[in-house]
């Protein structure tokens, strides 16, 4: 049974995952297919950063294109796509000013940095006093300052001492935010549903007392939209739903439209504004094939109405589910098309993942118990059904397991 690539990459590779085991070859659109020509549903989407489907045609143009004219220059020069890109971006957001990072982690770091600078330079805090609030649950990348921030024990140990000044607050409770900000509270960071932490959705209304208790005490809010944003939940943004607008926000997966890793930082003026030439910087943040790519995944995402898409089908989606009336079905949780399962503890999550690779659908479980299913946006009801299908045999078998 054994697979040699998948030996291959183990013996040199470092062990960091649990990859299920499958070897992906190709993709397009909602499906890609393995190293034996089968073919799956990604249900995943790369932790969504593939919103617009595998190999998007218009995109892949771009990419093309853009890498055969300029594609690596560093921030030491200009070019004629990063403007561009920031000036969609921050326009579609309504952001006054955007900086260009690669991956999630490091827009998040760059969305701390700036709180503290802000913090120091116009809030009037002592200097290496600045404190950032987040929450039990959070993800926030795997850097030293973001599983700093982390309230998972596996993340942390063994990596520390982290920074200081940051605290942690429950998820979701607006009393527990008002009671740990203080004077040199510079940031809190929030994401609108934590993802990683189990497709958790706040109770409504958290996110607009959060952003008033911000105002109310000087404290930017920022929202963690790396997983959230661009269309998946069925809003442009996840806050939108609340009807706010934060401080900042920091954007990533999506925006690469599933082809390159590009993130943001987007804020206002007078914030973004604490950066100085020399103060922060990336060698590939902001080059013109990430810029060229991102500004096209954001066209795409409106022309192509995938956010409207992301609202239908998942609603869609989450009704078919609720109809499956499986014991092992404990809830049925997400906005748009961010959805999670949780499984009844009796039962491995993971092991139904496995089960369902072999019906031809690809997803992976969060925590233990959630199983997540966040296709590429351009998902449509047949296959949603064909999902279902799957999902419900796999359910009758695991049932009959324990029974
Ligand atoms: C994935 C994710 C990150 C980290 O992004 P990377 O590109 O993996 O560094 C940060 N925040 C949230 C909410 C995420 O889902």
């Amino acid at each position: 049974m054994s697979n040699p690539i998948i030996e291959n990459e183990k013996k040199f590779g470092a062990n960091n995952y649990a990859p299920l085991p499958v070897v992906l070859v190709r993709g397009e659109g909602v499906y890609v297919w393995d190293d034996a020509g089968n073919r799956y549903l990604d249900m995943m989407s790369a932790y969504s950063a593939v919103s617009h489907g595998h190999c998007h045609p218009r995109l892949v143009k771009v990419l093309q294109e853009q890498a055969a004219k300029l594609a690596i220059v560093s921030r030491a020069f200009y070019t004629d796509k990063l403007g561009a890109f920031l000036e969609r971006a921050c326009k579609l957001t309504g952001f006054e000013k955007a900086l260009a990072m690669n991956t999630g982690v490091e827009a998040v770091e760059t969305a701390l940095k700036a709180a503290r600078k802000w913090a120091y330079s116009i809030k009037g805090v002592a200097e290496n006093k600045a404190e950032i609030i987040a929450c039990n649950g959070n993800f926030h990348g795997r850097t030293i300052t973001a599983v700093g921030l982390s309230s998972t024990p596996q993340y942390r140990k063994g990596f520390g001492p982290f920074p200081d000044g940051l605290k942690l607050i429950p998820f979701g409770d607006v009393d527990a935010l008002e009671k740990a900000i203080t004077p040199n509270t510079a940031a809190f960071l929030v994401e609108p549903i934590q993802g990683e932490g189990g497709i958790n959705v706040p109770p409504q209304g958290y996110l607009k007392a959060c952003a008033e208790i911000c105002k109310k005490n000087n404290v930017l809010m920022i929202c963690d939209e790396i997983q959230t944003g661009l269309g998946r939940t069925g809003n442009l943004l996840a806050f939108q739903h609340e009807g706010i607008q934060p401080d900042a926000i920091v954007l990533g997966k999506a925006l690469g439209g599933g082809l390159l890793p590009v993130s943001l930082f987007l804020t206002r003026k007078e914030v973004m504004d604490v950066f100085m030439p020399g103060d922060h910087g990336s060698t590939f943040g902001g080059n013109p094939l990430a810029a060229a790519v991102g500004k096209a995944a954001l066209d795409v995402l409106i022309e192509e109405h995938l956010i409207e898409r992301a609202a239908e089908l998942g609603k869609y989606f989450q009704e078919k589910l609720r109809t499956l009336h499986s014991p092992l079905i404990k809830e049925v949780r997400g906005r748009g098309l961010l959805i999670g399962l949780e499984i009844d503890g009796r039962y491995d999550a993971h092991e139904i993942c496995l089960k369902l690779l072999k019906h031809g659908i690809l997803t992976k479980e969060t925590h233990k118990t959630v199983i997540r299913f966040a296709p590429p946006l351009i998902i449509s009801k047949e296959q949603i059904d064909v999902v279902i299908n799957a999902l419900n045999q796999v359910l009758v078998e695991a049932e009959m397991e324990l029974a």
